[in-house]
């Protein structure tokens, strides 16, 4: 059994569970510690008696560890990739891709830890000095999904031990083994015991404990609208702070001028890889009318060529769906489209490859119209849809009209649309000629309306949610 990581040592948990490639059920990549609540509680008492420590401590060395942490990642990217694509099912180059990206996060967290300044600011009072700082918030717990098994986790750990926070991690029960080998890179940095803890176990039973305990100071989760409101009505309750990554159902705008080659990319790129199990994935392609009949065809060409299959193999495009669950909800998507009148121009079949997995080609429908269930709801699989628009002032009411907010894209060539569109899209981040998904890491990530809830997340910005401001007045 892979254990759980409890105030430096690594204990096993009250049970385990197989973790089960999506590529090939028959296998099975290694079984992981289950832990309860107890075993969180006992996470929880060794993140708060190391926090004192950790906030007051020695800033080199709390850098150096992060360093290190980044440098081993980097340097292991293509294990570390392989094993992430094996239980994720993410193609090997994404994985590799994520696992870099990762790395990259706690290089430039290392780097943070010596940028965080205070300011010094005059009185309106005389012979009183005011300074204002940030300080640690405390216990932290984090919360992950499935879907970026390594690059989650790094976005919120990373800052989290950076800012001078302890840390109680709960990754996703589908993918612990990124989660452990991440955490095993970290038991080595040189990082005091219970400055950082794992436990891998159910959500109902680990994750509430995590919510409830009075001394975790702060929830940062990445996951479901459903789970993000539970954790929240958790954490209002007692006043802690949380911040929530939540659905998306994101809008990419086609106009007629768009260069058709960059819109096609840009819709397949964004709505499908990964098997569109990204929360940023462009799921309602917005087209103007003049274009619309080519981009269709293209888009349909495009995705026919497409290699759905083992996640490893050298050569395949889109891996599997992550598990059986998620498979016969994206089925039952695709049937509810079919049913609400859209048309299904390719895809959204269950296949079968060499090795038993949750094989489904992406589907494409076309003729939607903006509240049909399959333009409303997010999906989180290998499916978008079409909708028709007459002009550009339709397509962005449309692109807004939705209760997220997490990327918008548009293709054009003009400067006039595209500035207006930026300006008038209802989400944190909007794309011009580029994918929805795949963002850069050192600068912020988050959305508005239903996407996301609290301050932003990445780059510099992430000290919003994991430090608190302290002024202080002194009388001179
Ligand atoms: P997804 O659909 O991406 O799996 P979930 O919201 O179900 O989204 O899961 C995201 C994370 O939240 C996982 O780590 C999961 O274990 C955790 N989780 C699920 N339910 C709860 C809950 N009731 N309390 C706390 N954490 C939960």
């Amino acid at each position: 059994m892979k254990p759980n990581y409890i105030n430096g040592a690594f204990t096993d948990g009250v049970s385990s569970r197989p973790n089960i490639n999506p590529s090939n059920t028959n296998d099975v990549i290694a079984d992981y510690a289950q832990a309860d609540a107890e075993q969180t509680r006992m996470a929880i008492d060794a993140a708060s008696a190391a926090f004192p420590a950790w906030a007051s401590g020695n800033l080199q060395a709390r850098s150096d560890m992060l360093d290190r942490i980044g440098t081993e990642i980097l340097a292991r990217q293509d294990e570390l990739g392989r094993l992430l694509s094996r239980e994720e099912g993410k193609t090997l180059p994404e994985g590799i891709g994520e696992v870099a990206r990762a790395g990259n996060i706690f290089k430039f967290f290392a780097a943070e830890v010596l940028r965080q300044r205070g300011e010094r600011i005059g009185s309106v009072r005389s012979g009183i000095d005011i300074e204002i700082t940030r300080e640690p918030v405390g216990v932290v717990g984090i919360i992950t999904p499935w879907n970026f098994p390594m690059a989650i986790p790094a976005w919120k750990i990373a800052p989290a031990l950076a800012y001078g926070n302890t840390v109680v991690f709960k990754p996703a029960e589908m993918v612990p083994g990124s989660a452990w080998a991440l955490a095993e890179i970290i038991s080595r940095s040189g990082i005091p015991a219970g400055v950082f803890n794992l436990v891998i176990g159910p959500g109902r039973q680990v994750g509430q404990t995590i919510i409830d305990d009075p001394r975790v100071n702060a929830v940062t989760f990445t996951g479901s609208t459903s789970t993000g409101r539970n954790i929240l009505a958790g954490t209002s309750q007692r006043l802690a702070k949380a911040q929530l990554e939540m659905g998306g159902k994101n809008p990419l705008v086609i106009l007629d001028d768009a260069d058709l080659e960059v819109a096609v990319n840009t819709a397949v790129q964004g709505s499908y890889y990964s098997t569109g199990q990204r929360c940023t994935a462009s799921s309602r392609l917005v087209v103007q009318k003049g274009i619309y009949n080519r981009f269709v065809a293209e888009v349909a060409k495009c995705l026919a060529a497409l290699k759905v299959d083992d996640a490893l193999k050298p050569g395949t495009d889109i891996g599997p769906v992550v598990d059986e669950s998620q498979l016969e909800q994206d089925l039952h998507y695709i049937a509810t489209g079919q049913k609400e009148g859209a048309r299904l121009v390719c895809g959204g079949e269950r296949v079968t490859r060499e090795n038993p997995g949750f094989y489904l080609t992406p589907a494409f429908f076309a003729d939607a119209t903006n509240d049909m269930t399959i333009a409303r709801e997010e999906i989180f699989g290998p499916v978008a849809c079409a909708i028709p628009v007459d002009s550009y002032e339709e397509a962005l009411e449309l692109a807004n009209q939705t209760e997220f907010g997490l990327s918008a894209g548009i293709c054009t060539t003009s400067l006039k649309y595209a500035t207006h569109f930026k300006r008038h899209s209802q989400a944190g981040m909007v794309m011009v000629n580029v994918a929805t998904a795949g963002v850069d890491y050192h600068v912020p990530f988050g959305g508005r309306k239903g996407s996301s809830l609290g301050s932003r997340e990445q780059g510099s910005y992430a000290a919003e949610f994991f430090t608190t401001v302290k002024t202080a007045y002194t009388a001179a």
